[in-house]
């Protein structure tokens, strides 16, 4: 089951897993889930598609689409849409595989799935953008519904991507239903789910920091190192913000802007307006060379911040997508002075970091750096789709601070289970702090192997 050399990022997804699993003893208690994890370990069902649509010079264009069903064990299959050229089945593998633990620790009935397409969205016009979602919807609405399989967003799919598939959804299927969850909020979606990934982070670093060190410090007066600026990074920068910290980088897929000396912060305005040119699909880098920003800002093309920012670095948060913090640059994270890492994107860490990162806690105890994994820290945004399929099924819509207080104890519920789960199974040495990385992984995949046992699916 492991040997899948063509499916790269599954393959260390997987490994990810089963290492912290084996290393546990867990197995030594319960070796019957060896089992559980052969069979987890399989999609039940992987769809995958053709998208004809026309572009605006009356061009046919083809794209690859797909939605891998992985497992609906604890509830529908439940994970978002990735529109990106480096999309392929093994990313989204790895998406869907991450997602079904990631959906079990938030408490609520979700199974696990993931989808999208090799369709690039920057540089096409609104038109091409609806005419592609519609093709899309056109075949994918075959294989979803309410109580099967509700996609979201992902990378490359807002509120406004979201809105073009429901519509064709719904005209195809004469239904309205809550298939899609990041709907609008004047048709379906849920107060605070645009905020929820990035908030979610920030709540879930909270307890961290609480925890490590006895409830002595916050997130006030932290500098807080940020790579993205898409949904994810602008809402965990503004909460860092509201919260006392300073945010010292954002990025994006072409470079890094990080603040040019050790004072200081990006303010909210600057992040609004940043969020307002990503609205267009526009590179930071444009903002780079104004004067308001390269006054205050060092732009570095091509580079992630990690290894750039002007001194101390209390936390960091990747937030942009898999694979951006590497062995090397852990090490220079751990070197900058940061406690605390959690990822708000789906596998931020290659294995190299995160066994830096692991080694670290294990040997420099109360001095170590914390490392949270993805499947965890960035459980929010899935755990605030759970409460927008609730609302929809009981036709009601729940207030702003209703669904932040759900949000809040789903994350305070998620950070508790995972540390209580590695004391269980992964007892630390003496005086490091509990890898997150292995009680997340137990807590998810014990529940969801309880579940298939249950159903029949392995004995
Ligand atoms: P967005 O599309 O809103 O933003 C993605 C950001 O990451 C952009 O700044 C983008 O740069 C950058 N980026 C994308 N691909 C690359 C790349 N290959 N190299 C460097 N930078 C890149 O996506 P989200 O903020 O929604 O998602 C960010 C991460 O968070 C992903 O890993 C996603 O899976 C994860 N996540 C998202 C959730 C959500 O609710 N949205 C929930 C849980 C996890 P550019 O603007 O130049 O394209």
């Amino acid at each position: 089951m492991s040997n899948l050399p063509y499916e790269p990022e599954f393959e260390q997804a997987y490994k990810e897993l089963a290492s912290t699993l084996e290393n546990s003893t867990l197995f030594q208690k319960k070796p019957e889930y060896r089992k559980a994890l052969q069979v987890v370990s399989v999609p039940e069902r992987v769809v995958q598609f053709r998208v004809v649509w026309e572009d605006d010079n009356q061009q046919v264009q083809i794209n690859r689409g797909f939605r891998v069903q992985f497992n609906s064990a604890l509830g529908p299959y439940k994970g978002g849409l990735r529109f990106h050229p480096s999309v392929n089945l093994s990313i989204l593998k790895f998406l869907g595989f991450e997602q079904i633990f990631k959906n079990a620790l938030t408490g609520l009935n979700m199974g696990g799935g993931k989808g999208g397409s090799d369709f690039d969205p920057k540089g096409k016009s609104d038109n091409e953008i609806r005419r592609f979602c519609v093709s899309f919807m056109t075949e994918l609405c075959k294989h979803i519904g309410a109580d099967t399989d509700v996609p979201a967003g992902d990378i490359g799919v807002t509120g406004r991507e979201v809105g073009f598939m429901f519509g064709q959804y719904k005209k195809i299927r004469n239904s309205w239903e809550g298939v899609l969850t990041g709907k609008g909020g004047s048709w379906g979606g849920s107060l605070i789910r645009p905020e929820a990934t990035g908030y979610g982070v920030v709540y879930y670093v909270e307890h961290m920091i609480k925890y490590a060190t006895q409830g002595k410090e916050s997130f006030a007066g932290k500098r807080v190192a940020i790579s993205g600026s898409g949904n994810v990074a602008q809402y965990a920068a503004l909460k860092v913000i509201e919260l006392g910290g300073s945010v010292v980088s954002l990025s994006d897929s072409q470079g890094a802007l990080v603040l040019k000396g050790e004072e200081g912060s990006f303010t909210e305005e600057e992040i609004n307006t940043i969020a307002a040119i990503k609205v267009e699909r526009k590179q930071i880098s444009e903002l780079a060379n104004t004067e308001a920003f390269s006054s205050k800002f060092k732009y570095i093309p091509g580079a992630r911040p990690w290894t750039n920012i002007v001194g101390r670095i209390d936390v960091a948060l990747p937030s942009a997508t898999q694979n951006e913090v590497s062995g090397d640059e852990a090490k220079a994270l751990i070197a900058a002075g940061c406690k605390f890492i959690a990822e708000g994107s789906n596998m931020g860490s290659t294995q190299d970091a995160i066994d830096v990162f692991e080694a670290d806690r294990d040997t420099k105890k109360s001095e170590a750096i914390w490392y949270a994994p993805g499947k965890a820290a960035n459980a929010g945004g899935v755990a605030v789709s759970g409460l927008e399929m609730a609302q929809n099924s009981a036709r009601v819509n729940w207030t702003r601070e209703e669904v932040d207080s759900r949000l809040k104890k789903i994350m305070e519920d998620c950070f508790n289970n995972g540390l209580a789960t590695a004391k269980e199974y992964a007892t630390p040495s003496k005086g490091a702090l509990p890898s997150l990385v292995a009680g997340s992984n137990i807590a998810g995949f014990t529940k969801v192997a309880e579940a298939m046992k249950d159903h029949g699916d392995w004995w």
